[in-house]
């Protein structure tokens, strides 16, 4: 079938979870068979979210082919299981970059370059890349930003051209906001007439509408917002906050959006989607009734999206270890010798995150200490693992100064050092060693076990390596480094095999765990997590 595009804008607000939506569909799409991608496009000039720090753009994520992309890239992947890449993320920077680009190399022949036609065509250039592979039946296009922000504009524009191109092979879903006004008692439609009538007035009319609200909108409601939105009452469909991100799909399924969107794209409708396996996960979900405390120790504590992928892979876990998870967030630079036994005790697990600098960072190491001296189960990601290698260099080693080089590029032991090629690097953007890498595990190491091989490949993101000049010194004090990568030889996971559960991966394990196939090391960390507190229990019982 000809590859059919399907455009997600929103309206009112930011924040309504266009992402949770894009992916709903694309969940339902692919379990009715079909081919799915989605990409997002973000109205910033940033080359990429790489270069934003957490308190502006949430958690970056990393592709396999090393981009650094959106977070939301992380939803598409956790709901459908299929892998994005560079292509999937586009910025209005990237789209700039490359007719500035043009334009020095002389491809525009001496005409004036303008937003429009060489702006738009370059926007829809990228809109129809992923589609043009044959690869897919559908490419959903996730328009970061509101509509009638100013830097959304030229993407609308670009949407309302392919209109025309594509004919009958495109949909459009606008989402937008009901706010519930406490003190009037009442859902309130006008933000949402008003967002249309700006997607209107750019020329694009949508298809389905999918109202996001805190309380049910009733029928009559929505018929109204159909006639005033000129769009057909069915079409018009809501989204009410869920507990789980996770039940969208099938509230989506439940207001036939999966059917709306086959009909509107000229597909024949037949069968249902083949939900088994997602049902399966929810059903585990809502007949927990334990629950594993993990306590997360990072500086961005605060942020609600700045630790995303590692908050929905210990969810996975949890659910797939028939628990719920509480996850306690504890901000490093709170952490002190005094504070650290009351901040950790009641815990059954604790990550330590990834991150960049010097700030809490000695909380981090009072926070690891305290862990292994009381065998908690432990998980360092990245600048965690970094983390987990300094104490051990303080406390085991007696190597009182050690550090990271990131930290204090004079320490007399860089037990933590910059990658030799990361030696040259002035640029930030796009410089670090991104992507997925080969691991090999040492046979009958805890990190091998969990994933049940020896051969693993997980992504990265990072300058700064295990410094190999001090291996033997800590294989011979018990921290062992049994995964590394086969071709260069650096160190990807070290651990404890003495402490119960006590592991740090150089790479980030958290960026492909998904509903379907939640990521082994966090279904063994949280495995570990709940043997522990059973463990606390039954001692307390005695
Ligand atoms: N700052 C460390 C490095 O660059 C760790 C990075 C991370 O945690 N993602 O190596």
């Amino acid at each position: 079938m000809e590859t059919k595009y399907i455009f997600v804008t929103g309206g009112v607000v930011s924040s309504l979870g266009k992402g949770i939506i894009s992916s709903s569909l694309a969940c339902l799409l692919k379990a009715r068979g079909y081919r799915v991608t989605i990409q997002k496009f973000d109205p910033y000039i940033n080359i990429d979210p790489g270069t934003l720090n957490p308190y502006e753009h949430g958690e970056c994520y990393v592709t396999v082919d090393g981009h650094e992309a959106d977070l939301d890239l992380g939803h598409y992947e956790r709901f459908t299981d299929i892998q994005t890449t560079r292509a999937n993320n586009i910025t209005t920077g990237r789209i700039y970059q490359n007719v500035i680009n043009k334009e020095r190399h002389g491809d525009y022949l001496g005409k004036t370059v303008q937003i429009v036609p060489h702006i738009t065509d370059e926007i829809k250039r990228n809109v129809k890349l992923l589609g043009n592979t044959g690869n897919f039946d559908f490419v959903i296009t996730e328009i970061g930003g509101t509509v009638g922000d100013i830097e959304s504009l030229p993407f609308i524009e670009s949407v309302r051209q392919l209109k025309w191109e594509l004919e009958n092979d495109c949909v459009f879903i606008h989402l937008t906001y009901v706010p519930y006004i406490r003190a009037a008692k009442e859902l309130k439609t006008k933000p949402t007439q008003h967002s249309v009538k700006a997607l209107q007035e750019a020329g694009v009319q949508p298809d389905v509408l999918v109202l996001r609200t805190e309380k049910e909108i009733p029928a009559e409601m929505r018929r109204k917002i159909a006639l005033f939105c000129n769009v057909a009452p069915d079409a018009v469909i809501q989204s009410v906050d869920a507990p789980s991100i996770y039940e969208v799909p099938v509230m989506m399924h439940r207001q036939h959006l999966d059917e709306l969107v086959l009909k509107k794209a000229g597909i024949k409708i037949e069968g249902e989607p083949h939900m088994t396996p997602w049902l399966n996960f929810l059903d585990k979900m809502d007949k927990a009734e334990q629950t594993v405390t993990i306590g997360l120790v990072g500086k961005y504590v605060e942020l609600q999206d700045a630790y995303k992928s590692i908050d929905e892979s210990l969810f996975q876990a949890a659910t797939y270890n028939n628990n719920r998870l509480k996850i306690k967030y504890i901000h490093s630079e709170k952490v002190t010798p005094e504070t650290v036994g009351d901040m950790l005790s009641d815990l059954d697990g604790v990550i330590v995150a990834p991150g960049f600098g010097q700030r809490g960072i000695e909380g981090k190491f009072v926070a690891l200490k305290w862990c292994r001296e009381h065998d908690i189960p432990t998980f360092g990601i990245c600048l965690g693992m970094q983390c987990m290698v300094i104490e051990f260099a303080r406390d085991v080693l007696g190597l009182h100064d050690a550090n990271s080089t990131e930290m204090n590029p004079s320490t007399p032991h860089n037990v933590i050092d910059l990658m030799e090629e990361q030696k040259t690097i002035s640029n930030l953007g796009g410089t670090m060693r991104l992507g997925a890498y080969d691991c090999a595990l040492t046979p009958g190491s805890k990190a091998a076990t969990a994933y049940g091989k020896t051969l693993v490949s997980e992504r990265h993101r990072h300058r700064f390596e295990f410094n190999s000049e001090y291996r033997s010194r800590f294989e011979e004090a018990g921290m062992k480094c049994v995964g590394e990568n086969p071709a260069t030889h650096l160190v990807e996971v070290v651990e404890i095999p003495s402490l119960r559960w006590f592991i740090g991966t150089q790479y980030h394990p958290e960026y492909s765990s998904t509903v379907l196939s939640p990521n082994p090391i966090f279904l063994s960390f949280i495995a570990a997590a709940i043997e522990y507190r059973d463990h606390r229990k039954q001692s307390d019982n005695i």
